[in-house]
């Protein structure tokens, strides 16, 4: 097989790109070593930024986000027995939009289908190489055939556990790493959420966060240890947690029920720098990973197909400054996400290390923050998206 761009992975970052560059009429195929439904499967991101919206929006696939996604106007703050609302929407004209990264997904494969473009799912011992060439290429087999795929370019989609950041020589690449000493044991429940916007708590019992994926299914998640087995927490055993860290209202107020997801997510930032070797480009999770308090994995992952998207078609047109300035762009917004998520992270959840100076600094820093106009638009401006480097 040939095509003009390889993609491994039908995430959200491998499949936006596809569409994208089915949009310019650019040629590609993706292969993805899991089946579609297990793709479909995957819980995880929920909170969309404008720049991801609006490229949903320029690939063909937002209308259903527009008629189901929940538009957010701000969040609110719990520390100290105090609630303070951040109005994103009064501090930056900007809204994010809650709408579930498995629904993304979805509408992604489906318009794929629609057009036509080949997508190969299933495929075992998918491998990278030549990327240092003229002639990159993919391997993979499939039903038990040895399957190789010639393209001009190779997108690396295939997030953090993926083969393509793993292939480039170790001299070639650089990491940057901070595991925190936690992680999240998140719910997934089809119960009304307890709030309209999202409640993000700092408690003595550690980090919660109260948010939704639509007016009938919540998702909620506490601060947890990180030798904690997800086996041993019941729901009856979260619910009871989650209603200890949250204001004393809302936690009357909470609708239970059974969880039809429960899992642990250790938190960790990473960086992979550069993004570019010689024909292979990473994108999203296979070159960075932060922390999910700022909701900004999923939307770092459309800024950088975009940006990706952009080289390829600017190349097809016979330029190539946007490839060869990928790296250093997408990095430039990688780095602004990595440092807020990092920041929210640090002021919100408990940290055994730091003790009772530690966590006064976090309530003197929230304190000034609900004081502050200024802070808190720092703080709207990051969570509501910063633009895509032009
Ligand atoms: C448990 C969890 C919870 C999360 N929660 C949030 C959240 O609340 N908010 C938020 O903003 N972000 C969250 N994230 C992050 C967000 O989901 C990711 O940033 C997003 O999925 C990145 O998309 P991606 O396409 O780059 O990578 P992925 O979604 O990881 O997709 C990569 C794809 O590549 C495929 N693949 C892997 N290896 C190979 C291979 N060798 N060959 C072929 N295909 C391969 C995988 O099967 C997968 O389909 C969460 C992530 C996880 C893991």
């Amino acid at each position: 097989m040939r095509t003009q761009v390889a993609i491994v992975g039908a995430g959200p970052s491998g499949l936006l790109l596809g569409a994208l560059l089915h949009k310019a009429g650019i040629d590609h195929v993706i292969v993805e070593q899991r089946s579609p439904d297990y793709v479909l499967g995957r819980i995880r991101a929920g909170v969309l930024e404008q720049v991801a919206v609006d490229l949903l929006d320029e690939a063909g696939v937002g209308a259903r986000l527009h008629a189901e996604g929940l538009p957010h106007d701000g969040f609110d703050l719990c520390f100290d027995g105090r609630r303070h609302r951040i109005d994103l929407h009064a501090l930056t004209g900007k809204r994010v939009v809650v709408y579930g990264q498995t629904e993304v997904t979805r509408d992604l494969m489906d318009h794929r289908a629609a057009v036509g473009r080949t997508t190969v799912y299933d495929a075992d011992n998918v491998a990278v190489g030549g990327f240092d060439t003229a002639r990159p290429f993919v391997t993979f087999r499939q039903g038990g055939v040895e399957q190789r795929l010639e393209a001009d370019f190779i997108a690396g989609c295939d997030g953090f556990h993926g083969v393509c950041r793993a292939s480039v020589p170790g001299s070639a690449i650089q990491t940057f790493e901070k595991v925190y000493p936690f992680g999240w044991l998140g719910v997934l429940a089809d119960v009304p959420p307890v709030s309209h916007e999202l409640i993000y708590g700092n408690s003595d019992r550690g980090f919660m966060l109260a948010s939704m994926r639509s007016k009938t299914r919540s998702r909620y998640y506490v601060q947890c240890r990180l030798d904690e087995k997800v086996e041993a927490w019941s729901d009856d055993a979260f619910w009871d947690e989650l209603k200890r860290r949250l204001p004393a209202a809302d936690a009357e107020r909470l609708v239970t029920g059974p969880s039809i997801e429960k899992s642990i997510a250790p938190l960790r930032s990473f960086v992979t720098e550069p993004m570019r070797f010689g024909r292979l480009f990473l994108a999203g999770d296979a070159a960075h990973i932060v922390p999910p308090t700022g909701a900004k994995g999923l939307n770092l992952a459309a800024s950088d197909v975009a940006l990706l998207a952009r080289g390829f078609i600017e190349h097809y047109a016979g330029s190539n400054e946007g490839i060869d300035r990928y790296s250093e762009r997408a990095l430039s917004r990688v780095w602004k996400a990595e440092r807020f998520s990092w920041w929210f992270t640090s002021l919100m959840h408990q940290f055994p290390e730091t003790g009772g100076f530690g966590a006064k600094m976090q309530l003197a820093e929230l304190d000034y923050l609900c004081g502050s106009v200024a802070a808190q638009t720092v703080m709207a401006e990051n969570y509501v998206g910063l633009p895509i480097p032009g």
